[in-house]
């Protein structure tokens, strides 16, 4: 199967990690190590749908309970305005 990029329709990839940072109503799930595609052309960055489904999925099962996060942080946060 081969991915092209969105954005200018290249079909090479390279892939890396990130921190991925979830949020959904104020809520938030940092995922340290989340792979990412990054264009060999443009260097735009590109996430595979199926990780975003897998983050999404791991996010409201710790939002219910059902699973534990590794580890609970505390993010400082501070309005630029
Ligand atoms: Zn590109």
């Amino acid at each position: 199967m081969t991915t092209f990029s969105p954005f200018c329709a290249h079909p090479h990839f390279e892939e890396e990690r990130t921190d991925y940072l979830y949020s959904h109503a104020g809520n938030y799930l940092l995922v340290p190590n989340t792979p990412v595609l990054v264009c060999a052309n443009c260097g735009m960055i590109f996430y595979d749908g199926a990780v975003l489904e897998e983050i999404e999925r791991r996010f409201f099962a710790i939002q219910s309970h059902a699973e534990a996060p590794d580890q609970i942080i505390q993010l400082p946060s501070m309005a630029y305005a």
